[in-house]
């Protein structure tokens, strides 16, 4: 193991506001990265050092990719793990985590599946690929249940909540296409672990409680309001989860505690997640910093908490699509302890993710307070005309 000057270079299918903050986490590395992503300009490109211009899944693109760098990686599931295996094949470019990996989690259905034989506690779910399936499947599973498309869902597009018999047509037709369906889960709140599978040596970052509002992540805490004993579940889950996955990276695991405090897996990240932008600030080492750590073979750092830290992310609040221009950002700079982070996006529409705030609290801090701070802090904000 050794540093050198010129770094590693790590190509990353992905310039987004993941591969922004990979750029960020490079540096001090002395790693440089080059992106792909199809977008000129994409938000990460001011933070590498080179953006090649293409699709996730073109073989050229990610051909380029590995001519330029010592180890490829991704930060989007719309890479394609055929092209990454290939690539890897023909070039000698190691891809981190293991193409396969990212095969399995792309098909929510093939990832459930999985983690349920290696004995990681998921709901109860079905393969559906009708409305008759659908009705049957809830004739078994029962009212309500959550219809999933088993691919190419992200921020809950993909997901329709079925309530009742009367829904199931519309829910099938809403995906006409592969389904899954899975118990509706009571949850008494949502978890997410980090974790990291490194050369020879596995992490994983404190228990985080995650707050989803119509489905969208929309604030973190750290510590989560739950007891010892079930983060202690949360973390053996995560330890579950490692076991399966092949190849080196974090994973962002995202996990249901019910309300008899055991642990459900929903769904796993083969790559950094926004359920843990907090470690930037509230770690000693970053998610970022880690994921790059692990993809070059370098020893992982430690990923104990500094202190209590909540996040928010800042969603577009527009109709339509509209230049970027965010109002109010005078309360949280001045906000002490506070982290503004901007993701560099040209342009703003209705969810959008395009940044988000981090509140460091002192060591007694109560997640309560911190989130009543940081919401505080970032009431202002706005993308609407503002007089
Ligand atoms: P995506 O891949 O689009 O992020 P997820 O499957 O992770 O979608 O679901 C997003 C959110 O939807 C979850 O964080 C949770 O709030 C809710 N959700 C998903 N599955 C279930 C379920 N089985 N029961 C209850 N809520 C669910």
């Amino acid at each position: 193991m050794e540093l050198t000057s010129p770094g590693t270079t790590v190509g990353v299918v992905g310039g987004g506001q993941l591969g922004r903050m990979l750029g960020e986490a490079a540096s001090p590395l002395g790693i440089e990265l080059v992106v792909s992503d199809p977008t000129p300009d994409a938000p990460a490109a001011p933070a590498v050092r080179d953006q090649v211009l293409g699709e996730f899944d073109d073989e050229a693109t990610v051909r380029e990719l590995a001519r330029r760098a010592d180890y490829l990686t991704y930060e989007i599931e719309l890479a394609d793990p055929d092209v990454l295996d290939a690539v890897a094949e023909d070039t000698g470019t190691p891809v981190h985590p293991h193409p396969e990996t990212l095969r399995i989690i792309q098909d929510k259905l093939v990832q459930k599946r999985r983690l349920a034989e290696a004995g990681v506690p998921v709901p109860a779910f079905r393969a559906v690929d009708s409305a008759d399936e659908l009705r049957s499947a809830l004739a078994e599973l029962g009212y309500p249940a959550m219809l999933k498309a088993r691919e190419g869902g992200y921020d809950g597009r993909g997901n329709v909540p079925v309530a009742e018999p009367g829904d199931v047509e519309a829910a099938f037709d809403a995906i006409n296409g592969p389904a899954m369906v899975e118990e509706f889960v009571d949850y008494e709140r949502e978890l997410a672990v980090m974790g990291c599978l490194g050369a020879d040596e596995r992490t994983t970052f404190p228990v985080t409680e995650t707050i989803h509002e119509a489905e969208i992540l929309r604030e973190t805490v750290s510590p989560a309001r739950a007891s010892e004993q079930v983060r202690e579940r949360a973390r053996a889950a995560t330890r579950d989860v490692l076991d399966v996955m092949q190849g080196r990276g974090v994973y962002g695991i995202e996990l249901f505690e019910t309300g008899d405090g055991e642990i459900l897996l929903n769904e796993i990240a083969p790559r950094p997640h926004n359920s843990g932008h907090w470690t930037i600030e509230g770690c000693h080492t970053s998610q970022f910093g880690q994921h790059l750590r692990a993809v070059t073979g370098l020893a992982l750092g430690s990923t104990g908490r500094r202190a209590p830290t909540a996040s928010k992310n800042i969603l577009g609040d527009v109709d339509g699509r509209q230049p970027a221009r965010l109002t109010g950002v005078e309360r949280p700079l001045s906000t002490d302890r506070l982290s503004v982070h901007w993701y560099g996006k040209r342009e703003v529409y209705h969810l959008r993710k395009m940044g988000h705030l981090t509140l460091v609290g002192e060591q007694n801090a109560s997640a309560g307070g911190l989130l009543a701070g940081i919401r505080d802090a970032a009431e202002p904000l706005t993308f609407a005309e503002t007089d």
